[in-house]
């Protein structure tokens, strides 16, 4: 019989579960207490719990349906997770203290490996293999806390895949963390490359997270040489559904932008982005480019992400450069692939 997994289930799903395996409906509470304010993940160490009890859950139970492989941790404190999934595939999360700031973030995945295929993208190069599924989503976070001792306060799903083709299980993931983990939805952002459809979903469902789109170019004629997405979803067609989001949701977006040299990042390009998204209710994360082995775009030079920033600031938005971070165990943002291959099935 399949196990029961506890990690996701909310109070009433647990008493449910201990009425039917002969417990007190109490013993929910405190399983409940173990896991989300505890992240404790070694039933043994639930010590309110009867050992009769206990030995029941690890007969019926499982807290997590994936593991911890390997964890590396950076010159910069930040650390690297690779987790196995039950079938053997694999996938990643980062974990990131900002200087001067109390928050923890996570940075999860929502797919094995990823289908957009952005030529600059170290992810891309893994191909696609799946869709996490919900459960797998939520227990990234369950086992860096547990690992950690911790308790995450942010989270970007900015980890392998797209999360947008993976919309249901998003959702479901983050009703959870919002419910059961006390991660409030502002505290939660979810970027896309631009999967217009999903999009209009959130506009009508009156998303409340914040939306990151992966914009990465001032029109459609850079962006589809490097996003094969924009060929599917053109840019001016993706800005339109970006302000319509806007206006349903009184939310502002955040516009991605990594800035390769020679590709996106002249004066020209600044002032076209500039003007594309002046009316769009937002605010621009600019990313330097990450270089890696797999690929040949070139960071932009420092001089250049200083001039992009000041037209773009110059135009009234609030801009902001994304802090490296884990660069050199390849956990900064389009280094997820994983060292141990993902077989395509
Ligand atoms: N699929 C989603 C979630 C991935 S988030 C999306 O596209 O938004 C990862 C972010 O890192 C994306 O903005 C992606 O375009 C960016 N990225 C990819 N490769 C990068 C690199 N080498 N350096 C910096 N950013 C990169």
């Amino acid at each position: 019989m399949e196990k029961f997994v506890i990690l996701g289930k909310n109070l009433k799903q647990m008493e449910d579960f201990m009425i039917d395996n002969s417990q007190s409906k109490f013993r929910a509470k405190q399983l409940y207490n173990w896991v989300y304010l505890n992240s404790v993940s070694d039933i043994d160490l639930m010590s309110n719990l009867p050992l009769q009890t206990r030995e029941m859950l690890k007969e019926k139970a499982v807290l997590t349906t994936i593991s911890v492989k390997d964890k590396q941790v950076s010159k910069d404190s930040t650390i690297k997770y690779l987790f196995e999934m039950g079938d053997g595939s694999y996938s990643e999360a980062v974990l990131m203290r900002f200087d001067n700031r109390s928050n923890l973030t996570a940075c999860i995945s929502t797919q094995v490996g990823c289908p957009m295929n952005c030529a600059f993208c170290a992810t891309a190069k893994l191909g696609f293999k799946r869709n996490l599924t919900c459960d797998e989503i939520i227990q990234q976070i369950f086992l860096i806390q547990s690992d950690m001792s911790v308790k995450v306060t942010n989270i970007v799903f900015m980890g392998q895949g797209e999360p947008l083709l993976n919309l249901d299980n998003l959702l479901s993931s983050i009703k959870i963390f919002r419910e059961q983990f006390q991660i409030g939805s502002r505290r939660i952002t979810v970027s896309t490359c631009g999967i217009i459809p999903a999009i209009n979903k959130l506009a009508e469902m009156d998303f409340q997270s914040t939306l990151a789109v992966s914009l990465h170019a001032p029109n459609q004629e850079i962006r589809k040489s490097i996003m094969p997405v924009a060929l599917k979803y053109p840019f001016d067609d993706l800005l339109s559904a970006l302000k319509s989001y806007t206006e349903k949701t009184s939310r502002r977006v955040t516009i991605e932008y990594v800035l390769m040299k020679g590709i996106n990042d002249s004066v020209n390009n600044a002032k076209d982005l500039a003007y594309a998204i002046s009316k769009l209710k937002c605010n621009v994360n600019l990313i330097v480019y990450n270089q890696n082995d797999k690929s040949n775009f070139k960071k932009a030079d420092k001089i250049s992400v200083q001039k992009f920033k000041y037209i773009l600031e110059a135009s009234g938005k609030k801009v902001t450069i994304r802090l490296e971070r884990g660069a050199d165990i390849d956990a900064a943002c389009g280094q997820l692939s994983s060292k141990f291959s993902n077989k395509k099935v």
